[in-house]
Formats: structure tokens, C-alpha cells, sequence
């Protein structure tokens, strides 16, 4: 098969930059419905920015590639060990070509393989069928949604919502419930893939396959089709919507499978996606391993621009902030205001985190701007370039930010989806605020950096390194400030009280 490895990283590199159109239909839908000028329209001005931006430069849509999902079916007698290779060797060129983030890590050392491959990395799963070509259908999820998947267990005591029986009412309950627990964490506005049943490994198995339905494809089960059109209308009353902001998109698909259980269990497994919904497929001539068909796709309909206007429809009111910033700076701000970043940034996520709480920075933080970020890279000879570089979820920094913030004078953290009350009361303390970026909007925030001036813990690999960057208006909204205001809070709690009113419905 001469072909396959070279239709196996053009299926890689489309999935990664190249929305499909059933995504851009559903977000074109969403910030139709949103009202001009709130933050949920202003978000999904940059995601539209975003997904043109993406598709035309063949760059990724978001810099989070998630873990690569492979689904392949082959006809009997197919040589399953050579596509496995073939697709292992299409992910390290794909990732050597920035198409997808080394995002592979060792979980006893930490380290980065480098190339996407490791232990059980990519994922693959193979299953044979009575036809002759080979199908390979691909899903690229990031962290940040991957980490709002859940589980319930049924019967469940739900926030909100009360009690959740092994019934389908219940488990209509645990599908508004799980929309809710995402908030912006999974960049929504986001879609849900549900299985009803199994046992817990499996059904985790069989939700995410569900999101290889396309969002227009209504269930073949009259009951199941009833329940997903009921989720989607009822989620988007419960105002989460885009990145958490508020607003009336929260749900742009849920798609959902019932499978048989043990009498003793009931789970509702829900794998939670989010905006930056990359899924593609393919069928390749089994002798060849050329594409032969694309999925998903309809050949006869041209991709649209989604972009109404230029990315975030800036007012004259933004406010520019040079770092280092002042305390006096810092403290004039407020939630809602927009600010447009020059000058200096530092990236840092987990590892950079962990390692602060033990060791001094290599850079001076006095004043600084630290930014969430896991960026992709290339070298270029002694250069490096910032291919897709948008905010990562906060929340996981949270039991570190706050003593980061007094220990260091860090007067300004960009993230998304918010963090909690020790990094709000940190703010208030000592003069900080937490900006929220755009989730996903990698190829929107790359055009904002400049120059990159250095790197620093390299040794952690490329999306843990801490960055430093050189930023040209670069947008973000203040979203928790110095006086003890957060907008996550307030959207989490008016949520909750829709949730509630939803609960008897
Ligand atoms: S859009 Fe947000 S949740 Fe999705 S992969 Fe990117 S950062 Fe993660």
C-alpha cells in the first residue's frame, strides 16, 4: 500500500485544521443567536476568525491536538500490524510537521516522547468488515473537554437537580447535568456524545464513539431521537453559553446509544467535546491505501467563510496593558472590561506551575503577564515559530496560582474557563486580575505574538516550556478582578438556578 502513510497524514492534517461542515453549520447557527457586542458574541467572532484562519493557512484549530483516535475497519485478510504502522509513522511526521502537538507523555517520568508516540498512543481501534475498502475515521479532542467527560452511576443525587433514578428521566437529568459541570472549562459551546449502559470502562468506549455521528443525524430509535432533541433544546435555556460567558448556545450537539448493562449497574457515560470538534474520515483502495472518498465531507458543497467580520470587534474602549504591570494598573480593572496585551508574556501550565512551587522562576514575574498556554512550535534553523498558540484550562493551575501570584508579583494570568476562590481572594490580596482568552482560538492568538524571545524549562517539553513572547494586541476579557468579582461564579450560579427550573420540566 503504497499510498498509506501519505493519505494517513492528510487525514491528520485535515482533521487538525480543517473544521468539518456539519461543526462550521452548527457554530455558523450559534453566533447567529447570540446578541452583537455581549461577550458570548465576541467570543464566537474570534472562534469564526479562528476556523477561516485555521482551514486556509492548513495549520491546527486548536493548539491542544488532544490524544489522536484512530477507528479503522478493514475487509478480512487486511494486514492490520502494517496500517498500525503505518499510522503510528503518520502521527510522528504529522507532529514533526506541526499538524499536531507532541502531546504524549510518559505518566511515571513526565516526559515527552516528542513524536505523539508512546504507550497505547495513538489510540487505534480496529474492527473488520464485509467490504472491500479500508475506512479510517479520526478524532482530535483536547484536554481541556476531555477532562468534563463524566460518569454517572445511577440512581445519583444530581446538583441542582435532584434525584436522578435508572430511568430515562434520570438519565435526561445526568445529560443537562454533565452540560452544566462542563461551564467554559470545555470551551463550549460543546457537543455530547452519550452511552447509556455498559460497564464503566466500555461505555466510556462507546460515548466517545458517538461523536463519530455527524450533528444532524437524528437516532434511528424514536425514543433515543426524543431524548437528544429534548437535551438540546433544555441545555441551551440553562445560559452557560460560549466559553462560559453566558449567552444561549451551550449545546451544539448530544448524540446518545443505549447499550445492555448488569442488572446491578446503571451508568450514563457522557464524553464531553468541545467547539473545536475535529472529526474526518476517509476510505482508502485496500491495495493501494490511496483516498478513494472523504467523510463527512460533501464534495459538491464548498466550504464557506465563517468570519462575518475581523475576528473581535474591538470599540476604542480596550485597555492596553505594557507588562510590568503596576498594582495601580491592575486594580483599575473590572470584570466585563477588554484589554489588548503589548510587550511581554511568559507561558507556564502545569509542569511551569509545579516547578515555582519548589524553585525560584528563571524570569524576573515582577509585574508580569503569565499565560495558560501549551503552545505548538517549529524550529526554523536557530528560530523558533509559534504555529497555534491559544489559552489551556486554568483550573488545574488553581492549587498553585495563588502562592505563584505573592511569591513572584505576577500581576496578570490569561487563561480560560476560570479559576476558584483561592486564586480570587490571591487577586484581591495582592493586586492581580485573570483574563480570560478565547479556548481553541490557537491560529487567531499565534497571529498576536510577535516575536518569541526565549524558552525557558525546555527540558519539560514544547507545551510545558515556559515561552516568552513578544505580544501585539493581544485580546482578552477580564473575567475575575481585583475587588473580588468573577464572572465564573456568577455564571455558574444563575446556571445552576435554570438547572433547577429545568429539574421538573
Ligand atoms: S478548544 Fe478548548 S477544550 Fe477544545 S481542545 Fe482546544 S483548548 Fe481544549
Amino acid at each position: 500500500m503504497q499510498f498509506l502513510e501519505e493519505s494517513l497524514i492528510e487525514l491528520i492534517t485535515q482533521t487538525s485544521s480543517n473544521l468539518p461542515p456539519d461543526v462550521r453549520h452548527a457554530m455558523g447557527i450559534a453566533v447567529a443567536a447570540e446578541t452583537p457586542g455581549t461577550q458570548a458574541s465576541q467570543a464566537l467572532s474570534v472562534i469564526a476568525s479562528n476556523i477561516d484562519m485555521a482551514s486556509s493557512e492548513e495549520g491546527p484549530i486548536c493548539q491542544d491536538t488532544g490524544m489522536p483516535t484512530f477507528d479503522v475497519h478493514t475487509p478480512v485478510g487486511v494486514n492490520q500490524i502494517a496500517i498500525k504502522k503505518a499510522i503510528r509513522a503518520a502521527v510522528a511526521e504529522a507532529t514533526r510537521r506541526g499538524k499536531l502537538r507532541p502531546n504524549s507523555v510518559d505518566s511515571l517520568t513526565g516526559k515527552n516522547s516528542g513524536d505523539n508516540l508512546g504507550v497505547e498512543t495513538p489510540v487505534i481501534h480496529f474492527e473488520q468488515w464485509e467490504k472491500d475498502d479500508i475506512e479510517v475515521k479520526l478524532i482530535l479532542k483536547g484536554g481541556g473537554c476531555e477532562n468534563k467527560n463524566i460518569q454517572y452511576s445511577l440512581p445519583a443525587e444530581l446538583d441542582h437537580l435532584g434525584k436522578a433514578g435508572r430511568d430515562l428521566e434520570g438519565v435526561r437529568k445526568c445529560l443537562l447535568h454533565a452540560v452544566w459541570q462542563a461551564q467554559g472549562q470545555g470551551c463550549a459551546p460543546g457537543a455530547i456524545g452519550v452511552c447509556i449502559g455498559s460497564d464503566r470502562a466500555h461505555g466510556y468506549v462507546l460515548a466517545k464513539n458517538q461523536l463519530f455521528r455527524t450533528l444532524d443525524d437524528v437516532n434511528s430509535d424514536p425514543v433515543l431521537a426524543k431524548l437528544e432533541a429534548q437535551v438540546m433544546e433544555e441545555a441551551n435555556t440553562i445560559g452557560v453559553g460560549p466559553m462560559g460567558f453566558g449567552g444561549k448556545t451551550s449545546l451544539i450537539g448530544c448524540k446518545v446509544m443505549a447499550a445492555n448493562r448488569l442488572p446491578a449497574s446503571f451508568f450514563v457515560s457522557v464524553a464531553y467535546d468541545c467547539w473545536a470538534y475535529r472529526r474526518l474520515g476517509v476510505r482508502l483502495d485496500a491495495s493501494s491505501g490511496a483516498i478513494t472518498k472523504w467523510l463527512y465531507r460533501d464534495p459538491s458543497r464548498t466550504v464557506e467563510k465563517m468570519a462575518q467580520g475581523e475576528g473581535f470587534p474591538l470599540t476604542g474602549r480596550e485597555v492596553i496593558l505594557r507588562a510590568p504591570l503596576t498594582e495601580e494598573q491592575v486594580r483599575a480593572l473590572k470584570v466585563g472590561d477588554v484589554v489588548l496585551i503589548q510587550g511581554d508574556m511568559f507561558t507556564g501550565r502545569d509542569a511551569v506551575h509545579a516547578h515555582l512551587m519548589k524553585t525560584p522562576p528563571p524570569v524576573d514575574l515582577q509585574g508580569a503577564v503569565l499565560y495558560h498556554c501549551g503552545p505548538v512550535m517549529l524550529k526554523q534553523g536557530d528560530t523558533w515559530m509559534v504555529k497555534a498558540a491559544g489559552p489551556t484550562t486554568s483550573s488545574r493551575e488553581e492549587p498553585y496560582q495563588a502562592d505563584i501570584i505573592k511569591n513572584y508579583g505576577v500581576r496578570a494570568v490569561i487563561g480560560k474557563g476560570g479559576m476558584g476562590k483561592k486564586t480570587l481572594a490571591a487577586l484581591k490580596d495582592y493586586g492581580a486580575v485573570y483574563l480570560n482568552g478565547i479556548g481553541g482560538a490557537a491560529q487567531y492568538y499565534a497571529r498576536s505574538i510577535d516575536k518569541v524571545l526565549g524558552v525557558h524549562l525546555l527540558e519539560f517539553g514544547i507545551p510545558e516550556a515556559m515561552w516568552h513572547f513578544q505580544a501585539h494586541d493581544f485580546v482578552a476579557i477580564v473575567t475575575m478582578d481585583a475587588h473580588g468579582n468573577s464572572l465564573h461564579a456568577d455564571v455558574e450560579k444563575e446556571t445552576g438556578a435554570h438547572l433547577a427550573e429545568l429539574q421538573n420540566a
